[in-house]
């Protein structure tokens, strides 16, 4: 397929769900236009790229996610170490599609999917199954690099670079939301999510990479970490919520390390001549998720 036509199979798709969009400026109703753009009613215009995703920004925000730091997340998802927490989600959400009646199709909007592997696998496992219905993946992510990188790995889910609190979606237009290890505005999850739909959150448990926190903040206080916070502020918003905790290790080589260790806010503020100290060769790391679920 040439890129003209896989960009016309694009805007084909965005134009059956253009009623999903809502202006991110004026909340006006959006059509797609010429082929090219998603425009509001008062002639707000959004671009579809030449890689297929769409820009509903008004500005671009400074931010530390630069292409260099998605490389490195994709890296670490392609060496597995996401992999059981990815599973458990995917379980999670064919156990409630299964259990939800009948329907032909959902929608699933992961809110910062950064680079978008998570998504496209979760998706990938969801099509594996029969007895899930029809998915519609959509992907959002403020980091404008994130959306790029994620539009040229998968061509599948709609991709979308907007920002989380004025997101450019109508009212309850989605079945599932996913938030994973990215912060949350739970007011427009709960404008977003139809009446019975779920969100599903993954936050790092207290052991998430301890080993990293041993080598980087020993003596600082910051040693420990707690995610009870989190957890409040989540209850506060749902009706009804259920959890599930996951813990695993993995071995990662020093290449692996290298990337892993770019990727986690938790080096940021951390020396390089620290960074450099880290020890060659294999390091075996802790992964620990908890899962939220709720719904409103
Ligand atoms: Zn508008």
């Amino acid at each position: 397929m040439s890129n003209n036509e896989k960009l016309l199979k694009k805007a084909q798709k965005l134009s059956i769900h253009e009623k999903m969009f809502q202006c991110p400026i004026c909340s006006g109703a959006m059509k797609v236009e010429r082929m090219a753009s998603l425009e509001c009613e008062n002639r707000h215009c959004y671009d579809i790229s030449r890689q297929g995703y769409v820009n509903l920004l008004n500005q671009t925000p400074r931010t530390k996610y630069d292409k260099a730091l998605f490389e490195a997340r994709k890296k670490i998802s392609g060496s597995g170490f996401f992999g059981p927490m990815v599973e458990a989600v995917t379980s999670r959400l064919i156990q409630a599609m299964k259990s939800r009646e009948s329907r032909k199709s959902v929608r699933l909007l992961d809110a910062g999917c950064g680079e978008g592997s998570h998504l496209s696998a979760i998706l990938r496992k969801l099509r594996e199954q029969r007895m899930v219905p029809d998915v519609l993946g959509v992907g959002m992510d403020i980091a404008k690099e994130g959306i790029v990188t994620a539009a040229k790995t998968s061509p599948d889910p709609i991709w979308c670079v907007a920002d989380l609190s004025q997101s450019p979606f109508a009212d309850q237009q989605f079945d599932y939301i996913l938030n994973i290890l990215s912060p949350s505005n739970y007011s427009e999850f709960r404008r977003l999510l139809t009446s019975d739909g779920m969100l599903v959150k993954v936050i790092p448990g207290s052991m998430y990479l301890q080993e990293l926190r041993a080598l980087f903040y020993t003596g600082t206080g910051k040693e420990t970490y707690s995610n009870d916070g989190t957890m409040e502020l989540f209850i506060r918003h749902f009706e009804r919520i259920e959890f599930d905790e996951l813990r695993y290790r993995v071995i990662l080589d020093s290449n692996q390390m290298k990337q892993l260790i770019h990727m986690t806010p938790l080096s940021w503020s951390i020396s390089p001549e620290v960074i450099e100290r880290m020890p060659d060769g294999e390091m075996e790391v802790t992964a620990d998720f908890t899962l939220l679920y709720g719904w409103i």
